[in-house]
């Protein structure tokens, strides 16, 4: 069989074997096994006519076949591959809201996403109204006769709220809006924003498709065809696309992505036990642990519960600063997804912009990207920093 032929065989194949095949072809001329990367600005053309792989700030070998793979990992019509995850959600916004417009945001959301929204996006005319996403009632009435997008992030980030993406979608339809979600913390292996009803999934793959905290990128992957083309012109135009050599390593992050989400949450789930018996932690935010709030909506819209932990520490914001450089096969860094397992301070670190504003974090907040390192070896590295004081 050529690899051609088993590409095509395994199109609608297991997620395992989509994952390593999906989108990827072998060079015409030398058959190579892995794609290839096309570190070129420009092609050849063979008439005088635009179209095809002209230029490849709008389209590039390497990158179609990671948007080729994402959209068929999330069950997608069209995906965009984008320089970051903030450059999705920057291209996502601007493309589906007008200047006028309205968003319902989640009153938990990555520090990057609230920036946006607070600090840029208003300058166009934007507003915006944060909720408990996590509340459909909450989201039902923050709606305005100008909604035209419901933000949601499940889980989130910091606090791994849960949100009932179906539900909302069907909220933002009823309204005449759309509904986009950040998958980030869960990414495409545990959960299926668009087969849920979102309109557009969203991916820092700068996180787990990247896995190895080796890039930045991210995907825009739309449920139809017309979204996916206006949100695909929007990436062209606005030049937010993902270079070559990084959707080449998004690619190959993504072959592995099954066999390290499994692991990674296998270990979460044994760090977040442990802490919650832990007499230092006040409380442990994870969605796998029986008394989360969403964990009974966790398990029917994830198939497990992802590779970030939370918890509040006992104690004040400068004794948890002290837990959190504490820590010595933790890494103190921001980001997650990684293979490597990193510690943060939110309120000081990802989080530092939101202080006082009602998307603000808890002060005694840490977070955890739980990695591939023993499982036993991690517990024993928080309970040193955690009897630090
Ligand atoms: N969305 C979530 C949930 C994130 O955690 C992050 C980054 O941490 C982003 C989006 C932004 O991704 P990037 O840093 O690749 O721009």
């Amino acid at each position: 069989m050529t690899y051609e032929a088993r590409r095509h065989a395994y199109l609608d194949g297991a997620f395992e074997s989509r994952a390593v095949h999906a989108g990827q072809y072998p060079d015409e001329h030398n058959g190579s096994v892995s794609m290839p990367i096309y570190q070129s600005a420009t092609f050849e053309r063979p008439v005088v006519l635009a179209g095809g792989y002209d230029y490849s700030r709008i389209a590039n070998p390497t990158r179609s076949a990671l948007e080729e793979c994402l959209a068929n990992l999330e069950g997608g019509a069209r995906a965009s591959a984008t320089a970051s995850g903030m450059a999705a959600i920057t291209t996502t916004v601007l493309t589906l809201c007008r200047t006028g417009g309205h968003v319902v945001l989640p009153d938990n959301t990555y520090g990057g996403t609230w920036d946006l929204f607070s600090r840029l996006l208003p300058q166009w005319g934007m507003g915006f109204t944060t909720v408990a996403t996590s509340d459909l009632d909450a989201v039902r009435a923050a709606i305005g006769p100008n909604t035209q997008l419901i933000w949601c992030e499940s889980p989130s980030n910091p606090n791994l709220d849960i949100s009932d993406i179906g539900a909302i979608a069907a909220i933002a339809h009823e309204a005449g809006a759309l509904c986009v979600v950040d998958g980030t913390f869960a990414s495409p292996f545990l959960q299926q924003p668009l087969a849920l009803g979102a309109d557009v999934v969203i991916h820092a793959a700068t996180k787990f498709l990247g896995g190895h905290s080796d890039l930045n990128g991210g995907a825009i992957v739309s449920s139809t065809p017309e979204l996916g083309e206006r949100l695909a012109y929007a990436v062209g135009a606005f030049g937010t696309m993902a270079p070559a050599m990084d959707s080449w390593l998004v690619l190959r992050g993504i072959k592995t992505l099954p066999v390290r989400m499994r692991q990674i949450c296998a270990n979460a789930m044994r760090v977040a036990e442990h802490l919650q018996a832990h007499p230092r932690v006040v409380r442990v935010n994870y969605p796998g642990l029986v008394d989360h709030p969403g964990h009974e909506l966790a398990k029917r819209q994830m198939s497990d519960f992802g590779g970030v932990v939370s918890f509040v520490v006992d104690g004040d914001i400068e004794a948890t600063a002290r837990v959190c450089a504490g820590t010595e096969l933790f890494t103190l860094a921001v980001s997650l997804g990684g293979i490597e397992s990193l510690i943060q301070h939110p309120a000081k670190m990802t989080h530092c912009t939101t202080p006082g504003t009602e998307v603000a974090v808890e002060d005694s907040l840490l977070r955890l990207a739980v990695g591939l390192e023993s499982a036993d070896e991690l517990i024993a590295d928080l309970d040193a920093a955690l009897g630090l004081d």
